[in-house]
Formats: C-alpha cells, sequence, structure tokens
C-alpha cells in the first residue's frame, strides 16, 4: 500500500475552499484545512473526519503572515506528515473605484491573494522536492481573461497569481512538481452571495446564471472535481496551465 500523501487547502473553512477539502479527503489525501477563520476551519475539518477520512483543522492561520503560514506547515509536517499538495485558494475580493483605491486596501489585497501563495509554496516545497512528487493548484479567478471594472486590485492580484503559477511550473517541472491554475468564475459561494447583498455583482446571482452558456452558477464542487484531476498522478504531465471553470462564461 502506498503511504498516503498530505495536502493543505488555504480558505478551506468555506465555498470553494471546503469543496476541495472534502474532495481530496475523500480521494485519499490527509487534509489540513487551513482558513484564517478558526471556527470554519474547525467545522469543516470534523465534517471531513465525520465521513471517514483524515483531516486536521488550522485555524487561525493568516497566509500573508509567513510566520504563521512556516508554523502551521510545521504543524502539518509533524501531525499529517510531509506535505505533497498544496491549494492556494484563500482570497480576498473587493469593488471599488480604481480612483478611491488606497494604499492600505492595494496592499491587503496583494498581501492574501498574491503574497500569501508566495509564503505558502516557499514553506511546502522543499518537501515536494524531497519527494520528488508535488502538485500544486492556485485558485485564480476569470476576471484575469477580461478584467472587471471597479476590481483593480482584486484582479491585478489574481493576474499576478496566473504568472505565479507559470514560472513555478518551469523552475519546479524537473523535480516532479506541477503547479497550474483554476480561474473560476461565477461561483455560488458566501462570498458571491455577500457581493449579490451588497448589490455589486449587477444583477442576482439567478440573472447571472441565466446568461451563463450552460444555465446555471458554478457549484463549489465544479472547482473541487478539476483540482482532485490536476492533483492526481495521472495529470503528471499538466503543468503551467490555466483550467478554467466557468460554464463557458469566459473562452
Ligand atoms: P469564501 O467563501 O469567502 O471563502 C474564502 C475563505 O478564505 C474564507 O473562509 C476566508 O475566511 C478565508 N480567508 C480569507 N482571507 C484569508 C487569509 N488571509 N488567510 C487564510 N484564510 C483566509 O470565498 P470563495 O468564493 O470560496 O473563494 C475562494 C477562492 O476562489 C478565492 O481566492 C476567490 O478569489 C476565488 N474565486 C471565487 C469566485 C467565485 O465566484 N466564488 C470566482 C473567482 C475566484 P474569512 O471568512 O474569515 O474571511
Amino acid at each position: 500500500m502506498t503511504a498516503q500523501r498530505t495536502a493543505i487547502v488555504t480558505g478551506g473553512g468555506s465555498g470553494i475552499g471546503r469543496a476541495i477539502s472534502l474532495r481530496l479527503a475523500a480521494d485519499g489525501f490527509a487534509t489540513a484545512v487551513l482558513d484564517l477563520n478558526a471556527e470554519a476551519a474547525e467545522k469543516v475539518a470534523a465534517e471531513v473526519c465525520g465521513k471517514g477520512y483524515r483531516a486536521e483543522p488550522l485555524g487561525g492561520v493568516d497566509v500573508s503572515d509567513r510566520d504563521q503560514v512556516n508554523a502551521a506547515v510545521q504543524r502539518v509536517r509533524e501531525s499529517l506528515g510531509p506535505v505533497a499538495v498544496l491549494v492556494n485558494n484563500a482570497g480576498l475580493t473587493g469593488f471599488k473605484k480604481f480612483l478611491h483605491i488606497t494604499d492600505d486596501a492595494w496592499n491587503k489585497m496583494l498581501a492574501v491573494n498574491l503574497s500569501g501563495p508566495f509564503y505558502c509554496t516557499q514553506a511546502v516545497v522543499p518537501d515536494m522536492i524531497e519527494a520528488r512528487w508535488g502538485r500544486i493548484v492556485n485558485i485564480s479567478s476569470s476576471s484575469t481573461h477580461s478584467g472587471q471594472q471597479y476590481m483593480t486590485h482584486y484582479v491585478a492580484s489574481k493576474a499576478g497569481l496566473v504568472g505565479l503559477t507559470k514560472s513555478l511550473a518551469l523552475e519546479f517541472g524537473p523535480d516532479g512538481i506541477t503547479v497550474n491554475t483554476i480561474p473560476p468564475g461565477f461561483v455560488d459561494t458566501p462570498m458571491l452571495r455577500r457581493s449579490e447583498r451588497k448589490g455589486l455583482l449587477g444583477g442576482s446571482i439567478d440573472h447571472h446564471a441565466e446568461l451563463t452558456p450552460v444555465r446555471r452558477a458554478g457549484r463549489p464542487e465544479d472547482i473541487a472535481a478539476a483540482c482532485a484531476f490536476l492533483v492526481s498522478d495521472e495529470a503528471g504531465y499538466i503543468t503551467g496551465q490555466v483550467l478554467a471553470v466557468n460554464g463557458g462564461r469566459n473562452t
């Protein structure tokens, strides 16, 4: 029997990250559910364990703080083993007219959405090099295909994540590590619901679903399915790629 591999899912306490945590655990990974929201991380880890899979919560960890990230990864190594899979999913969103974006808002967006994956990746890559096997999946955004008005800071951070993905894929391909990105489009999560409530979507989720080629909003499980494939052994020849999961909203 091969040893169980360990995965870390950032932002694993909600929405897309919760679905990815549940899916990777069901696929046989010991899964660390990392989230700023400690209660959410505990809840999802308990949900995973309740289904008979192996998970551990890493609550109260801010991906934009390198020391917190390093300490959390060390905890995972000690309890679940060396890290084989990293899903950089934690993210912030934001809507502001460009001229109203403050330095603080800009810096915070980049810190969480871009520096977070940078810190998390640096923390886990040594384990992957040692094992000569690793999988990194970065959750970017469909807004990087087209741009999005009033979301300049968000889109810039996510476009940076696409660049990080492609460059890491080249550097670590020889070590058996693949790095890919999934840009989700319009997935029904607490983040999207918050934006709907604030009237920031330019119409309801149902309205946008009608305009989507597959005629529905995305489900977190749609992203989890693509992620499960990218972290599998059989996806070993796929790296540096952008696998869009958006119901055809961007082609
Ligand atoms: P969500 O429901 O808001 O979940 C995000 C989770 O990440 C939350 O539990 C949040 O905790 C956590 N988080 C936020 N900042 C963090 C930090 N600094 N360190 C650790 N955890 C942090 O969002 P989602 O819709 O599932 O989005 C997941 C990812 O997909 C994000 O990167 C998002 O940009 C991307 N995405 C989503 C969509 C969509 O349609 N939903 C589209 C494109 C891209 P708190 O609740 O405490 O903030």
